[in-house]
């Protein structure tokens, strides 16, 4: 469907939990958060009606995130009772990786179309210090597998700022000579803990990378609605991408919304915008489906995340968002 600024909506990112195994220092605080009662998080029967509901408006492709998805018991179920919606043609999921090279088979029998890794570093000491946990080998083994994995599309994400400088170039060797992936470079985003730390602008991260690996050649046929902008590195099979939602707004192609794990759909990443479904859960499919078509007319035309901090309405931080 269009919302209320003539955009279309067919995307909807669908976090499972705000719980996760790793820490990073972008994302939520040392000690965590307090994590809601499971009793406030949307069961997978809930979840999957209110995709159901969602794919009658015109979604058609669901990311699946967290927190740490793979965090949730039996998160392969979801899947596939994702994928056997009418209307949702993919289902793909974001995932920090500690615990995909044992869960990959699953996923893959349930049907996942593709999955997005998080990773900021390749040196153990780099990882713990982002992270605040051990752990780079498993998601290392867990892109590994991805990668040995038929038919999955595989894409890298990394947030680049002062901490893993030293590790962009350095992710690009590892995974881009020999791969036909793409490594996104996502710039920091004033969210949460995001405000704390010095952000690396997309100008930078290009600079940072072009030293160690030569010149970056634009790819053409940007789809704005991927939000990336691809690059090629001359002797490499892979590309590298940069999303940047703060210096290069791209909300004019906004084409997505956010189910939070309580059931809150939210409309737009900075503001607290939206509805609040569980409240509609007791009524009848055609009220949950009108009362997000109301939230989807009401999304607001944009972000301004590079303004005066106090215009920042969100107080959820991006393990509760779901990035
Ligand atoms: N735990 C999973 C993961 O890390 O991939 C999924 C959830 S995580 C919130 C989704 C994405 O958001 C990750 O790629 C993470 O790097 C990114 N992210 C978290 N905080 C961010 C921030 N302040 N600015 C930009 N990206 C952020
Ligand atoms: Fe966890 Fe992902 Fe947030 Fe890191 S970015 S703390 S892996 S939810």
């Amino acid at each position: 469907m269009l919302d209320g600024h003539g955009r279309e909506i067919d995307y909807l990112r669908i976090s499972v939990t705000d719980r996760c195994d790793l820490r990073c220092v972008y994302c939520m605080p040392e000690e965590g958060v307090s994590c809601m009662n499971h009793s406030d998080i949307l069961t997978y029967e809930e979840i999957l009606r209110i995709a159901r509901c969602a794919a009658s408006l015109g979604i058609h492709k669901i990311r699946v995130t967290g927190g740490e998805p793979l965090a949730r018991l039996g998160i392969e179920t979801l899947i596939s009772g994702l994928k056997s919606i009418d209307g949702i043609k993919t289902v793909v999921l974001t995932t920090n990786g500690t615990h995909l090279a044992e869960k990959l088979p699953a996923l893959k029998d349930a049907g996942l179309d593709g999955v997005n890794i998080s990773i900021d570093a390749v040196n153990e000491e780099v990882f713990r210090r982002i992270t605040r946990r051990e752990g780079v080998d498993k998601v290392l083994r867990g892109i590994d597998a991805a990668l040995a994995c038929e038919g999955l599309r595989v894409k890298l994400n990394c947030v680049p700022t002062r901490m893993n400088e030293g590790q962009l170039a350095l992710l690009a060797r590892r995974f881009l000579r020999d791969n036909d992936i793409s490594l996104r470079f996502i710039e920091l985003m004033p969210i949460g803990m995001g405000g704390a730390l010095e952000q690396m602008s997309e100008e930078q991260t290009r600079a940072c990378l072009e030293a160690e690996l030569g010149e970056l050649h634009e790819i053409p046929g940007y789809d704005p609605r991927e939000k990336c902008r691809y690059f090629g590195i001359d002797g490499y099979k892979g590309s590298v991408g940069f999303i940047s939602a703060v210096s290069h707004k791209f909300c004019s192609d906004c084409n997505r919304v956010r189910l939070m794990s309580d059931g809150y759909l939210k409309t737009c990443l900075q503001y607290d915008d939206g509805v609040a479904l569980r409240e509609y859960l007791s009524g009848t499919d055609a009220e949950l489906t009108q009362a997000m078509r109301n939230a989807i007319l009401s999304k607001p035309a944009c972000h301004h995340f590079s303004a005066e901090r106090e215009q920042n309405d969100e107080t959820r931080i991006m393990s509760q968002i779901g990035g």
